[in-house]
């Protein structure tokens, strides 16, 4: 390499693409982000145009921080599900009608002359945190996110567990509630812990609550013909305190609790994160810590002692850039694994 000591070489391509933007970065061998763009996402659009369009923004990057296309030994990618990441294809992402069952890890291998490894995108975003993030200096990780739905992603020793069907970390879909009358998720099936814990879940309970003629809370007169009901109003009417909104962000903090339980059990890794949009402040904000701290009452009272005893559980600290950041270190890892 030729460019700034400061990066540590080879380097590695990270492409995540998301329902609205493509985000493309080169990293550096010691995941520090060398330069990285985004371009819109043109969902119905053949995907063709987008892989087009990733080779130029990184040949302009490369170009940019004073490197060459060799310094790049290879590159990751991670999409929405589902998919089948065995055989490198994107099935049908519902933000993505255009790309359905594109055969996008050779496509783009063969755009950039370059290895592809190809992820999912919340696997992706959890590798991110596993090697720079708040994850770093763990040998597992499980990463939760939660946004309008709950993704996820499991990490042992330098591995993304991705399953023999590609949905090996499907942790929104784990089962917490058995009942007749169990929410339904946003996959059709009853029970999950997404119908419960994401943003999405959060608004649909707090709207039931407020049917309660009896429960006063603000967020009744927040709400309005150009404002409908979000998380992110339950999440400030909490902050200042509202009743109704505290118990409906303690409540979510329970249903998660129960979800984590059962992976404490399942893989016992050395560190929760929580990531996604859905995080209360995160731990800057009193709401933020007091949600994490009522997640982690509620795995203690249902885990084995020791479990509970050395429970590790934090927020992310990677923000939108945890997805290319962790594709690029999967191809990092798939690199330094190939003789
Ligand atoms: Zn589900």
């Amino acid at each position: 390499m030729t460019a700034d000591e400061q990066f540590v070489a080879p380097l590695f391509a990270g492409v995540d693409v998301g329902g609205t933007n493509v985000k493309v970065g080169l990293v550096d061998n010691q995941g520090k982000i060398v330069a990285d763009t985004k371009f819109p996402t043109l969902p119905n659009e053949p995907p063709d145009v987008a892989i087009s369009q990733v080779r130029e923004e990184l040949n302009a990057l490369i170009e940019t921080a004073g490197f060459q296309w060799s310094d790049v030994v290879a590159a990751g990618l991670g999409t929405p599900g589902p998919m089948d990441i065995h055989r490198g294809v994107i099935l049908t992402p519902t933000n993505l009608p255009g790309w359905h069952h594109y055969p996008i890890q050779g496509r783009l291998a063969d755009v950039l002359g370059k290895p592809v490894t190809y992820a999912n995108d919340a696997g992706a975003a959890a590798f991110g945190e596993f090697w720079v993030g708040g994850g770093q200096n763990y040998s597992s990780m499980v990463m939760i996110t939660l946004g309008t739905g709950v993704g996820g992603g499991i990490i042992i020793d330098d591995i993304s567990v991705d399953g023999a069907n590609s949905h090996g970390a499907e942790i929104g879909h784990i089962v917490i509630d058995t009942r007749s009358d169990a929410r339904i998720c946003g996959c059709g099936q009853a029970g999950h812990l997404e119908a419960y814990s994401s943003a999405m879940a959060l608004v649909e309970r707090t709207k039931e609550a407020m049917g309660n003629p009896d429960a006063g809370t603000v967020l009744r007169d927040l709400i309005g013909e150009t404002s409908p009901l979000s998380a992110l109003m339950v999440a400030t009417a909490a902050e200042e305190g509202d009743p109704l909104a505290v118990k409906l962000v303690s409540e979510t903090a329970v249903y998660l609790g129960r979800g984590i339980a059962q992976l404490a059990h399942l893989i016992d890794p050395a560190v929760f994160i929580l990531g996604g949009a859905m995080n209360f402040g995160g731990a800057a904000s009193p709401l933020g810590v007091k949600f994490l701290n009522e997640v982690k009452t509620e795995v203690r009272r249902l885990v084995f002692p020791v479990l509970g005893e050395r429970l590790v559980l934090n927020f992310a600290k990677l923000g939108s850039e945890a997805g290319f950041v962790g594709a690029a270190g999967l191809a990092r890892s798939q690199y330094n694994r190939t003789p």
